[in-house]
């Protein structure tokens, strides 16, 4: 007897669920597809997210939020802790909508010696102690360093982190033992130029999006010189 590859209907459903969660950040503006985009590392590639633009309808973002609330439903939550202006506004969403009824507080990124780190601010200190658990929100997890740099900062506060929830994360990025749901899963290729296909097609190259991250640049931040 041969039987035919049946597709599992949970995958199917995610698959489904995805393409809706894909459209809603269509309609933001901030997804942009089919074109052709310069990185800020100077790969191009034809898929692009705009993070300022991803939270900024209102109703979208309180839908989204209630995915990953309910989502993590099933877990105590006390704190929901975020870091970055988008995730805060999700984090605010997904706060309200877990019925935990947890609070939710930020994190301050800031860059200390040259290197990386977030910090709680003094008032929110004592809201994170041993045994709290926490979940975490981000909007877009792109390399995951933001994400690790919570998970540390929970920790040494004595906290738990129960899972992490966010709208779009890019499937190379893996955090180890931390429960991660993501509305949108999803990779797209990025090329050196001389390799990339769409130059190859005299597709117009978009420069756009790194333009306009030069002028949001603080002027005393000089970018270092080759030696
Ligand atoms: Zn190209």
């Amino acid at each position: 007897m041969t039987s035919a590859p049946r597709q599992d209907p949970a995958a199917v459903e995610a698959e489904v669920r995805e393409k809706i969660h894909l459209e809603i950040l269509k309609r933001t503006g901030a997804y942009h597809a089919n074109d052709h985009v310069l990185l800020p590392s100077g790969h191009h590639t034809s898929e692009y997210i705009e993070k300022t633009l991803v939270t900024t309808e209102p109703s979208f973002t309180e839908g989204l939020g209630a995915v990953i609330a309910k989502h993590f439903a099933p877990w105590p939550i006390d704190v929901v802790l975020s870091t970055g202006h988008g995730a805060l506004i999700l984090s605010h969403c997904v706060a309200r909508a877990h019925p935990s009824r947890p609070i939710a507080v930020y994190g301050i990124k800031r860059v200390v010696g040259g290197k990386r780190r977030v910090t709680l601010p003094a008032e929110f200190r004592r809201l994170i102690r041993e045994g709290t658990k926490v979940l975490l929100v981000e909007d877009l997890v792109s390399s995951g360093r933001t994400l690790k740099l919570l998970i540390h900062l929970v920790e040494r506060h004595g906290g738990q982190v129960v899972g992490v929830g966010c709208l779009w994360r890019r499937t190379s990025v893996v955090v180890d033992d931390t429960p991660v749901f993501s509305l949108v899963s999803r990779d797209f290729p990025t090329y050196a130029p001389e390799q990339c296909p769409l130059c190859q097609k005299g597709v117009p190259l978009n420069e756009e999006f790194v333009r306009r991250q030069h002028h949001r640049r603080p002027s005393s931040v000089q970018e270092p010189k080759p030696s």
